[in-house]
């Protein structure tokens, strides 16, 4: 294994920090120079959120609390919402649901995406009434009539009629008739239970970004946003053309991030594909990630290295791609293709077409080589999971000098 250094991403600091204690979770050395509990790291290292809990009291007592402070209130919300969950449902949550509580309690939006049974619905149950006992208002969204009812009498069941005062639950046809009414109820959290048929209707997207809060000029923008990147994709403009759409881009992610205060949307889907360009900007709007079970279940590893290309590629050998940053253009790429060559590497180029697809399929290829452009061929849509197992990023001014390694494992 290559050792690393990361170069800012100590958790409290910002900082550079070694490969090591990043990946179990540790802080610098500047900031903790010596772990000492439990002969840290080793096997025996406490489960994340412990490591956070130990640091936080370490810095307090050193006075040097920095980013940390973030990590410290999201695990605490964590714990506190799994502990909520053991005691209304008397189980243990499995790791999707952990998974997805942490995502829960630090206030994001995403797709609860997986296959049925897989606990989504007792999840965010768990979740609509944690957040209705802290005074929050809470809509859930449910296809049918019979699904509304099932739904209310499971809260109730779970915890008494009291808490669930401010959950309504409303099937997708009464929010999609009565949006002034909800919007009245100001709901801070919104929960779309089987969402695949609600988020297929372009109308129903348009209720549902007003009642979650967004103004109309944001909506707006969304969508154009949507529109652009699609054009960005699929035109051949030329290069000022290009360069204007992207800035245009840019301008528009800028404004959406800095959006007005919003409720919470949690969507459960079986098979969450958002398709038309509404439903894309909703996705624009929150941040939402669709890919999120998939990205998952890999166990993706990044790192830093300032070793040299040709030691890289010894390590790796094989099922790697190298992009290239665009600063160092053909010549880049020319240089790392020669390099790759005189170490022995069957070498592809990912420049134009998608003939080198096939062939990467076949395995001919032990590294594939390409721009990092995010117009580029090798950066779009390359799933060969089995033939691309390593991706360096060469030459990237962003990150200092040096190489980053992204190493994906299924
Ligand atoms: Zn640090």
């Amino acid at each position: 294994m290559i050792e690393v250094v990361y170069p800012n991403l100590c958790p409290n600091c910002g900082g550079p920090i070694t490969s090591t204690r990043a990946i179990l979770g540790l802080l610098c050395e500047r900031c903790v120079p010596k772990y000492d509990t439990n002969g840290l790291p080793s096997k025996t290292v406490p489960d994340r959120g412990e490591r956070v809990v130990d640091a936080y009291s370490r810095l307090i007592g050193t006075n040097s609390l920095l980013g940390l402070w973030d990590n410290y209130i999201e695990i605490s919300e964590y714990n506190k919402l799994v502990g909520f969950f053991k005691q209304v449902t008397g189980l243990e949550p499995r790791s999707l649901q952990r998974y997805w509580l942490f995502r829960m309690a630090r206030g994001e939006s995403f797709a609860l995406s997986a296959p049925t049974g897989m606990g989504k619905t007792t999840t965010l149950m768990v979740y609509a009434v944690y957040s209705a006992l802290a005074r929050k208002n809470v809509l859930f969204v449910v296809p049918t009539a019979s699904l509304r009812d099932q739904i209310q009498s499971r809260l109730k069941q779970l915890y008494g009629s009291e808490a669930v005062h401010n959950v309504r639950v409303v099937t997708s046809t009464y929010m999609n008739r009565n949006v002034d009414e909800i919007r009245a109820f100001e709901p801070e959290l919104v929960i779309l239970d089987d969402a695949d048929a609600f988020l297929k209707s372009g109308k129903s997207t348009d209720k549902l970004v007003e009642v979650l809060g967004f103004s109309v000029e944001a909506y707006r923008n969304a969508i154009e946003l949507v529109r652009l990147k699609s054009l960005a994709l699929l035109s051949k403009k030329n290069k000022e053309e290009q360069e204007e759409i992207r800035k245009k881009i840019e301008q528009l992610s800028r404004d959406l991030t800095s959006t007005q205060d919003v409720a919470q949307l949690l969507v459960a889907s079986a098979t969450l594909r958002p398709k038309g360009a509404k439903q894309r900007a909703l996705r624009e709007l929150l941040n939402f990630d669709v890919s999120t079970v998939q990205l998952y279940a890999r166990n993706v590893v990044d790192a830093f290295t300032k070793r040299s290309l040709r030691e890289v590629l010894e390590t790796l050998k094989e099922r790697t791609l190298v992009l290239v940053s665009k600063d160092k253009g053909k010549n880049g790429i020319r240089e790392a293709k020669e390099l790759a060559e005189s170490i022995g590497l069957r070498v592809g180029l990912a420049v134009s077409g998608r003939r080198f697809l096939d062939k990467l399929s076949r395995g001919e290829y032990n590294v594939l080589i390409g721009s990092a452009s995010q117009y580029g061929v090798a950066v779009r849509g390359i799933d060969e999971p089995n033939m691309i197992y390593n991706v360096v990023f060469y030459a990237f001014r962003s990150s200092g000098l040096g190489w980053r390694i992204t190493s994906i494992t299924l």
